[in-house]
């Protein structure tokens, strides 16, 4: 058991051949430019639609073109997702009548999956919280009225059910539509788009986030006693579409089924002209750069290093990319599997969620190997990609970085303020060496990691 707690020269040698690579090598600063061309090229990614189908294509042949692939080192393949259907926007507004003199057009959008709708002086009743709607849902104040959720921002994973679940909550008691305060740590008039979650036990109503700043307005005027009526027209349709995962690899010379899995998802919201640059453009090239460096330094570990770029996780959808790869994938041996889907801050660690033993052989690596990380958090691997494969007993890795808040990420998240500015191409290197010395190490390591 303490072989695997024994530096290996060899291990440290290619290490610090990655690190320079990336800090003053070939590859600095490449995950940033590539993501900066991809974003300026093809705009917001939404899935299965034509831009993200052309971005695929790019990124696909992208790809074929390493030396790496031409020599063999790298494979690389497409794989078609099973019968899908995504969700087309159509034309959105949404107009404030009453109390205004005069009408006047609101910042909204569209959340993701919603059914269409279009609604002349529907009435606005606000609501801080459940609570709230569920005092004037009793009172049958709620029906037949658009009910606003005007949730002050505490933590995304408290107020994302106000947008997934808000929509049928507020049907059960009636209302027409929904307008979402948007999720979001910080606004400068941002609306922030994402999807609904219809449960199918209630009529689905349609809705929109509209921003920060309306939302308070609209408390005012109902504090104050004003009434408010509302104009909101939301188009949208299902179509029936195709769309792919793309999966590159680094076969290993000794261990060739023992999968060491990294990625991101590629398709994004459309909320503005550079929407899906932070999530998750970022993300899948900061990872798809962790193998480039392994494999332009013609290093081929112990075990398969394999990248992917997952396809549909912000609609969530059937058949999306994650559910493909477990149902076609999920049966073999993943030594562990890490979504980078969280902003690209500084890299400071990860997060695992696995069990003790094998978190404490990769701390005990990081410790032999990486001396620029310290933090290994405890159940704090997971991501909507990779849970499926979790649920299967992989161990689960993310990269993390200092922001106990979560208000970095979310002041951009989903929003038109997902864009390049928001990103630093230092600060992308620093998550491309933290996730490819980690992957790489724990897939040439001597010791796999206990299962
Ligand atoms: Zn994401």
């Amino acid at each position: 058991m303490t072989i695997a707690y024994c530096t290996n020269d060899a291990i440290k040698k290619n290490v610090d051949d990655i690190r320079q690579a990336i800090n003053s090598g070939p590859n600095k600063h490449k995950a940033y430019d590539k993501l900066a061309y991809i974003v300026d090229t093809f705009g917001p990614r939404m899935w299965a639609q034509p831009s993200m189908a052309l971005a695929v294509d790019y990124l696909y042949n992208q790809i074929q073109s390493w030396d790496a692939t031409k020599t063999g080192l790298v494979e690389v393949r497409l794989e078609e997702l099973d019968e899908i259907s995504t969700w087309v926007r159509g034309s959105e507004q949404l107009i404030l009548k009453s109390p205004r003199k005069r009408p006047q057009k609101l910042g909204m959008i569209g959340l993701g999956l919603i059914v269409p709708g279009n609604i002349k002086d529907g009435e606005v009743v606000v609501v801080r919280n459940w609570g709230e709607l569920d005092e004037k849902g009793k009172a049958d104040k709620i029906k037949g009225k658009i009910v606003c959720y005007n949730v002050a921002w505490t933590t995304y994973d408290d107020l994302k059910f106000y947008r997934q679940q808000g929509p049928d909550r507020a049907s059960a008691y009636g209302a027409i539509a929904v307008l979402l305060r948007s999720v979001a740590s910080f606004s400068i008039y941002s609306p922030h788009t994402g999807n609904v979650r219809y449960s199918g036990t209630t009529p689905k109503i349609p809705a929109a986030a509209i921003t920060v700043e309306d939302a308070e307005m609209l408390q005012r005027m109902q504090d104050r006693g004003q009434k408010i009526t509302v104009d909101l027209e939301l188009n949208s349709e299902m179509k029936a579409s195709k769309s792919h995962n793309i999966i590159a690899e680094i076969k290993g010379q000794q261990y060739p089924n023992q999968i060491i899995l990294m990625g991101g998802h590629f398709d994004s919201w459309d909320t503005g002209s550079q929407t899906g640059a932070m999530d998750d453009g970022a993300g899948t090239l900061v990872t798809l750069e962790a193998l480039k460096v392994v494999a332009d330094l013609g290093i081929r570990p112990l075990r398969t290093l394999r990248w992917i770029a997952w396809s549909g996780e912000e609609m969530g959808l059937p058949n999306n990319g994650n559910q493909h790869y477990a149902k076609y994938h999920g049966d073999e041996d993943h030594v562990v599997a890490l979504e980078n889907d969280v902003g690209q801050l500084t890299a400071i660690g990860f997060g695992f969620s696995g069990k003790l033993q094998t978190s404490r052989m990769v701390r005990q690596l990081i410790m032999n190997y990486i001396p620029e990380l310290s933090v290994v958090n405890e159940n704090d691997g997971s991501g909507v990609d990779t849970k499926p494969l979790g649920d299967k007993g992989v161990p689960l890795m993310r990269n993390i970085y200092k922001d106990p808040n979560d208000d970095y990420y979310f002041k951009y998240h989903h929003s038109a303020g997902d864009t390049m500015n928001i990103l630093n191409p230092d600060e992308m290197d620093s998550n491309v060496f933290a996730i490819s010395s980690m992957m790489y190490i724990i897939a040439d390591n001597p010791e796999r990691l206990p299962k």
